[in-house]
């Protein structure tokens, strides 16, 4: 089987991260979103199968004890997320590339696997404040501590956006949608 490269998208909640990610999908056939499993609770507008494998603890730590994950991390507390393994050679078989929206530790650990067919890129917002007004606006799906928690980890997370192999600034939207286009392009097709 021919491995296909792989795109990390990372940084922290509320960054623009599944807007990008989105974009990314519709404008390049040849990309395939990689779905995780989570343990959090699905959400009004997502289903099972296509955002996330929703799945239990039990569950997700039967699949960490089988060894079945890329990656896993507890990316906020007692909620987990991982990248199955089986997930990147489903993508490779369809003879895709594949595209990863995961937290800043997840992608970080993903390139140490992957150095030569990985593409990372760090998205950041250039306030906090403009980050909180992001998470308040979309809180009709999460509680204030969610909030505060996403928050208090974005501040942290800002200073890993050195080790990633681009950092864009997502202050206006349809700039870093052209720009990442453009880098993504370059990496996969090589213009
Ligand atoms: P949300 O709950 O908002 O969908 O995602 C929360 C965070 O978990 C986001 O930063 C997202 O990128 C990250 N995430 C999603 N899937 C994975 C995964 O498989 N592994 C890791 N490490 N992080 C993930």
């Amino acid at each position: 089987m021919k491995k296909g490269k792989m795109i990390i998208l990372s940084g922290p909640s509320g960054s623009g991260k599944t807007t990008i990610s989105r974009y990314l999908l519709s404008k390049i056939p040849d990309l395939k979103f990689s779905i995780s499993c989570t343990t959090r609770s699905i959400r009004k507008n997502e289903k099972n199968g296509k955002d996330y494998y929703f799945i239990s603890v039990n569950s997700f730590f039967s699949k960490v004890k089988k060894y079945q994950f890329a990656e896993w991390e507890e990316v906020y507390p007692k909620l987990f997320y991982g990248t199955l393994k089986k997930e990147i050679l489903k993508v490779w078989k369809s003879e895709k590339h594949i595209l990863f929206d995961v937290d800043i530790k997840g992608g970080l650990n993903l390139k140490k696997q992957y150095p030569n067919n990985s593409l990372s890129i760090f998205i950041m917002v250039n306030s906090m404040k403009i980050l909180k007004e992001r998470l308040i606006k979309r809180s009709f799906e999460e509680s204030k501590d969610q909030i505060n928690i996403r928050l208090k980890k974005a501040k942290k997370e800002n200073s890993y956006a050195k080790l990633f192999d681009f950092t864009l600034f997502n202050i206006d939207l349809f700039q870093t949608k052209k720009k990442i286009l453009q880098l993504v392009c370059r990496f996969i097709y090589g213009y």
